[in-house]
């Protein structure tokens, strides 16, 4: 039970601070793979109540399916629930991570669930670099309202 507990980190959003927890686990590990090999001999008796090479084939299914599951859980944990901050996506390419993170802090403006929650800690633009900022790109920088 506290191996559960254990592969989940703290740690903080990069953008808002909002402290999260994200899954440290970001491939399979021996425990998929002993557990992939016993569904795969349940399968097998319970498909040709004997051993069977085909079993193989139904190992390597279950390897691939819970690669995948603990990958995608670990892709969809690193993005900010609060703000949408994708850090992976950032490294990739910053303009869209912002355009998800601007969608995401719009819809929070929106929803009245959030008038009353604590304003998000984000990160502040010096006055020169957002009047430099505004100049360039007129009206598409982040409300710190919010
Ligand atoms: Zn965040």
């Amino acid at each position: 039970m506290f191996s559960l507990f254990q592969a989940k980190n703290n740690c903080y959003c990069a953008f808002c601070k909002t402290p999260r927890r994200i899954y440290r686990k970001k491939n399979i590990s021996v425990m998929n793979v002993v557990a992939s090999a016993m569904a795969a001999i349940v399968l097998m008796f319970a498909i040709w109540q004997e051993f069977d090479p085909r079993a193989i084939i139904a190992f390597v299914v279950c390897l691939a399916i819970s690669e995948t599951f603990v990958q995608i859980r670990w892709r969809l944990s690193v993005v900010c629930r609060t703000c949408g901050f994708d850090p992976i996506l950032y490294t990739k390419d910053p303009e869209a991570a912002a355009t998800k993170v601007r969608a995401q802090l719009d819809m929070r403006k929106e929803d009245p669930k959030y008038l009353l929650a604590k304003p998000l800690n984000l990160p502040a633009i010096p006055a020169a670099k957002a009047k430099a900022l505004q100049a360039k790109e007129k009206g598409k920088l982040v409300s710190r309202s919010i």
